[in-house]
């Protein structure tokens, strides 16, 4: 949406092209952190993009929708299928592709996660404190005493061959347990972690106020058992002793990383883009098409936003389009040679 906004701001004709029913990604499911003031999450920076994109006169958005085919010759051409069944052909000079990234699926870790009703991920917890604004067990709706976060779940892990930092996940964790200590006081909260990475403005002392309020343990969990009364009792090593340490907590929130989108080899594979060996985009332009935002590589709200404002202005030197046309009233718009296609957002 960034790329979008910025584009279309100078002039270009944008289609973005969302397969959801809604723009915004993942940052769209995301809880205000804020404490007594904001800690700078970075998720409500998306309601404004949003509201330009789908007011912007030379920004089409079509949500519930997926590029169903599309061929380069001079120009790109796309058919957008609507979930509905419905069709739209487009023809465009750049395509961006900003599709971002899929969580790590943590089921075949061993975890019980979709079998222990309490073994939840980072993005669960968004969702429940979105929806009640507090941590609640899913098992009984009752408020979490014991809580834990294992950190670097699918991520810097070499057995998976994921060896990258997902880059949010320390911040998102320490943000959402401190809202969650904020709002229930009751709480004792646990942070299993290999090294906390303090990316971001301010988030250094933002850390050192956690480390007074949560219990940090440098072990990652090897099990996880659940007991009669759906507590998780998990099992792990740490430096204060040779032999494995045993817990139980009400509620365990598994810190999944990010991994390329779904579909991105087949989607790169059609527009003639290689992947870096991560299997993210990595580059960011090929001959017309270019790569914005997460899509290549684990990147932070704040960082995605920045990086999509650089691909425009590669995507605005490509297309030729210098200093930008100034924005004019949707009655007096000429049409434009340029169109181009934003698959997802950046
Ligand atoms: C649990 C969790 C907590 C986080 N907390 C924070 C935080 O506090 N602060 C922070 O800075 N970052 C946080 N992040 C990271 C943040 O989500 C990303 O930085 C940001 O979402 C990246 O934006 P993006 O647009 O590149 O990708 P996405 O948000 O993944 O958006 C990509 C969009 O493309 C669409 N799409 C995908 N494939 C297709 C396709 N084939 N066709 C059409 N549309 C498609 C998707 O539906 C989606 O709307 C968090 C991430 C998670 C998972
Ligand atoms: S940046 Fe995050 S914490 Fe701050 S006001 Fe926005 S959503 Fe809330
Ligand atoms: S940000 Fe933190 S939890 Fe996420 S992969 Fe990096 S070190 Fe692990």
């Amino acid at each position: 949406m960034t790329a979008a906004v910025e584009l279309a701001r100078f002039g270009a004709e944008v289609d973005i092209v969302e397969r959801n029913r809604r723009l915004g990604g993942h940052a769209a499911e995301f809880a205000c952190k804020a404490l007594e003031a904001c800690v700078k999450c970075g998720a409500c920076l998306i309601a404004q993009t949003i509201e330009t994109a789908v007011t912007h006169p030379r920004i089409s958005a079509y949500t519930d929708s997926r590029i169903e085919a599309i061929t380069r010759r001079h120009r790109f051409t796309y058919t957008i299928r609507k979930t509905s069944g419905a069709s739209m052909c487009g023809d465009a000079d750049a395509v961006v592709i900003a599709t971002g990234f899929r969580t790590f699926d943590p089921s075949n870790k061993p975890y019980g996660y979709g079998r222990f009703p309490n073994m939840i991920t980072n993005l669960d917890l968004e969702r429940m404190l979105r929806a009640n604004a507090k941590a609640i067990r899913p098992s009984d709706g009752v408020a979490p005493r014991r809580i834990a976060f294992i950190q670097c779940v699918g991520s810097r892990d070499a057995k998976l061959g994921h060896l990258w930092c997902s880059q949010f996940c320390c911040g998102a964790a320490l943000r959402a347990a401190r809202l969650i200590k904020h709002r229930q006081p009751e709480s004792f909260i646990t942070i299993f972690f290999i090294d906390i990475q303090t990316f971001g403005r301010d988030f250094e002392s933002f850390y050192r106020q956690s480390q007074l309020e949560f219990r940090f343990i440098r072990a990652i969990p090897a099990d996880a058992f659940q007991l009669e009364d759906s507590g998780i009792r998990l099992s792990f090593m740490d430096d204060s002793s040779p032999q494995s340490r045993e817990e139980i907590f009400d509620l365990v929130v598994l810190s999944t990383g990010m991994l390329p989108p779904e579909g991105l080899a087949q989607t790169a594979d059609d527009l003639g883009l290689a992947l870096a060996p991560s299997g993210y985009a990595g580059t960011q332009a090929h001959r017309g098409v270019f790569a914005a935002g997460a899509v290549r590589g684990p990147m932070r709200i704040e960082e995605t936003i920045a990086d999509a404002r650089h691909t425009a202005c590669r995507v605005l030197a490509f297309l030729g389009i210098k200093g930008g046309i100034p924005e004019t009233p949707v009655a007096e718009r000429r049409p434009l040679a340029s169109r181009l296609v934003a698959p997802g957002r950046g």
